[in-house]
């Protein structure tokens, strides 16, 4: 099964890709992950977009396309994968659609109000990067993962300035798609609010699993 999960930033897409992995035996693939690892490892992909990701804009998408293209030739990704993150523009889903077929494309609604409580709320695990929030999915102890102990931060992008580019840029770039993905009749939209093992249980239903 080759599934895309698409929705604004903070609207869930990490957090329920990391619960249903387990059931659905397919690799979580976030775009904004690989990005991040670049990253962090000095690669001179990461330093071409260190910046652009902390001040909330997107990656070109010539260096997306690539990345993705590369990633999904690997050997666990032969059977299918749930692609968190792309696309997230028009030129990008449209060079996916070169790439690879795609069986169900899952908008994750949830409102704006709502994505910047939990955008600000939310922290990450450094070590491993599994994904917390202060108030709505806190850790055991403050500030270290439960998996691994490992320091949990901020991410740049979670700050104010950087989360009203985010919103902006995802209306005027990545809602399109939305529609786009609705005419080719492979688009679900799941209510992606209340507690994560009730969004989960509707994303399953809807993916008849
Ligand atoms: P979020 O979880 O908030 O939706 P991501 O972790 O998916 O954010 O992405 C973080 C950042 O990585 C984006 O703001 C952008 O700079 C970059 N990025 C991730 N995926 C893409 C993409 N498909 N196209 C361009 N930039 C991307
Ligand atoms: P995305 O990948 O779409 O950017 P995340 O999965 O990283 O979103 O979630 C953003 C923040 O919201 C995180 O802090 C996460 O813990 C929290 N969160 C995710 N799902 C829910 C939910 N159903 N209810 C409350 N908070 C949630």
């Amino acid at each position: 099964m080759k599934l895309i999960f698409l929705g604004p930033p903070g609207a869930g897409k990490g957090t329920i890709a990391d619960l249903a992995v387990g059931a659905l035996g397919l690799p979580h693939i976030s775009t904004g992950d690989l990005f991040r690892a670049a990253v962090k490892n000095g690669t001179s992909l990461g330093l071409k977009v260190k910046d652009i990701m902390a001040s909330g804009g997107l990656v070109p998408d010539e260096l997306t396309i690539e990345l993705v293209r590369e990633r999904l030739g690997q050997a666990d990704a032969a059977g299918g994968w749930i692609l968190d993150g792309f696309p997230r523009t028009i030129p990008q889903a449209e060079a996916l659609g070169k790439i690879a077929g795609v069986d169900k494309v899952v908008n994750f609604d949830v409102a704006d109000e709502i994505v910047v409580g939990r955008l600000s709320g939310r922290r990450v695990c450094r070590s491993c990067g599994k994904i917390y929030h202060v108030a709505n999915m806190p850790p055991k102890k403050e500030g270290a993962c439960d998996i691994d102990g490992g320091e949990l931060y901020t991410r740049d992008d979670d700050k104010e300035a950087a989360i009203k580019v985010r919103l902006d840029t995802y209306r005027a770039q990545t809602a399109p798609l939305i529609d786009w993905y609705g005419k080719k009749g492979s688009l679900m939209t799941i209510d992606g609010v209340g507690d994560p093992k009730a969004v989960l249980g509707r994303f399953m239903a809807a993916i008849g699993r």
